[in-house]
């Protein structure tokens, strides 16, 4: 029963809106008018089934009229940096925890992860020479699709499977797993609360040499040379006369949320329609004739459907295509090329550049003969997309005690290989995905600066869901890509 298994046909049947009859034939996805609630109509899957339909209405209702946690103006700037990377003038890394969680929230927790996050991006834009579009799996990833819908407690209970604090408590009991509408309330508290922090925190006046110094204490001994390049690099700016500490072009970097758009009645409530805001700079990828007003989701700047979930004419492709952030799409080993130019279809009919991640989980080494036929059926049809590799969801492992994990040379070989397909291919790729924290967690084996082994799993795995890169890890993941970048 977990959440980054591969994904198995066995979808939790159970719809958010009234349950259709069965007799009736339903309406396919992309047929009919879109509204904020047309998904409705539609099965949804992964979706938890609340006791009291009345008290979850009245929860919609609030969070309704609650403030938007992202603005529409900086979602449109972020669609513009997409469009870059998808062109191969920016590389996109997303990244932040599996699942949030209600218990392990604190400063200290967003602080970490923004500040790995920011050290990462300095080693790879400085190895890659490339703008690096900075986007954290933060500030609302909360709801998690699952395998099956019952697992067992240690004292041999089988209760229903965790699907993330949004929805109940990880206690392992029955009771405690009954979902509650009230936690909606909560986690778009924690989000408003953690995006303040992050916002505050892309302000603040950290200096290069602490970002040079994090670089060096993740990364070790064997990255001393790349942090005194680095360094010498601000150097020579600084003598050009060009003032390093303080300008807002190193202080003030534009700082991305995403999450899984999974639990559909939070993303319908913070989906506003407004006036859809002029980009800055002229090339922002628009298509000429926008509308004036336009959906946004504001619970993210970008939303991504995940692999359980992303059938045609199911309920999430539906609320998806109407709204006008970016759009990730989590593919599988087992996606067809057909399929993908389908949902591409479906979700960007006017093949708007930036709108589209297609975010590529196939296995280390899956990855190498089912990537390319979707690289070329994209190329043929002539559709922009972004492609982003997340080697984390398909080299997931349990170790003889059972533990789940995934060695980071599988990780790493999964993300050589994402690069190695697009160099034969002639495609361009466009940003890696990882599920990480900046704590010194144990939940991943291996890593060359400070290598976790089987015993140490146990010493500090504190996942709610995946297991996570601690910043280590993540940050070699990041010195791999920015080199790759370069070749
Ligand atoms: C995830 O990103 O945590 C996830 C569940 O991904 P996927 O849908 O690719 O399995
Ligand atoms: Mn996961």
């Amino acid at each position: 029963a977990t959440c980054g298994a591969p994904p198995l046909p066995r979808p939790c049947m159970t719809a958010v809106s009234p349950a259709s009859s069965g007799s009736e034939a339903l309406p396919s996805a992309g047929d009919g008018e879109w509204a904020p609630d047309s998904w409705r109509r539609f099965p949804a899957l992964q979706q938890p089934e609340y006791p009291d339909a009345a008290a979850l209405a009245e929860v919609e209702d609030r969070l309704a009229r609650n403030p938007p946690l992202v603005f529409p103006g900086e979602t449109q700037r972020l669609k513009a940096s997409l469009a870059a990377a998808g062109r191969g003038e920016a590389f996109v890394l997303q990244g932040g925890d599996c699942a949030e969680t209600f218990e392990d929230f604190s400063s200290a927790s967003v602080e970490a992860t923004f500040r790995l996050l920011i050290a990462q991006v300095i080693a790879m834009s400085y190895l890659s020479g490339l703008p690096i579009v900075k986007i954290g799996r933060i500030a609302g990833q909360f709801a998690k699709p699952r395998s099956a819908l019952t697992e067992m407690t240690a004292d041999g209970l089988e209760i229903p499977s965790f699907r993330g604090d949004i929805i109940h408590s990880s206690d392992p009991d029955e009771a405690a797993r009954v979902p509650d509408p009230e936690r909606l309330v909560r986690a778009y508290a924690q989000s408003a609360a953690s995006l303040n922090m992050l916002r505050a925190l892309a302000k603040s006046t950290a200096t290069m040499t602490e970002w040079t110094d994090l670089i060096s204490t993740l990364g070790g001994p064997a990255q001393r040379d790349l942090v005194e390049r680095i360094e010498d690099a601000l150097q020579f700016v600084s003598a050009c006369g060009v003032a390093v500490e303080g300008n807002a072009a190193f202080r003030e970097p534009e700082f991305y949320t995403s999450h899984e758009a999974l639990l559909l009645p939070f993303e319908q409530a913070l989906t506003r329609r407004v006036a859809t805001p002029a980009t800055r700079g002229g090339s922002g990828g628009g298509s000429g004739g926008a509308p004036s007003e336009a959906w946004w989701n504001t619970s993210a700047h970008i939303v991504w459907v995940g692999e359980r979930t992303r059938q045609l004419d199911h309920a999430h492709v539906e609320f998806l295509r109407g709204i006008s952030n970016p759009i990730g799409v989590k593919v599988g080993p087992t996606t067809e090329p057909e399929y993908l130019l389908q949902i591409l279809e479906r979700l960007n009919p006017a093949n708007e550049e930036g709108r589209i991640m297609v975010i590529v989980r196939m296995g280390a080494e899956k990855v190498w003969r089912k990537l390319p036929p979707l690289l070329r059926a994209v190329t043929a049809a002539g559709k922009h997309v972004v492609w982003s590799c997340d080697p984390m969801h398909e080299n997931t492992i349990k170790t003889a005690s059972g533990v789940k994990t995934r060695p980071v040379d599988l990780v790493l070989n999964e993300m050589n290989a994402f690069f190695s397909v697009h160099a034969a291919e002639g495609t361009v790729p466009g940003g890696i995905h990882l599920e990480m924290t900046g704590l010194q967690v144990t939940e991943c084996l291996g890593g060359e600066a400070s290598p976790v082994s089987e015993q140490s799993l146990a010493d500090n795995y504190k996942s709610a869901c995946d297991p996570r890169l601690n910043g280590s890890q993540a940050l070699e993941m990041a010195i791999a890509a920015g080199k790759r970048l370069r070749e």
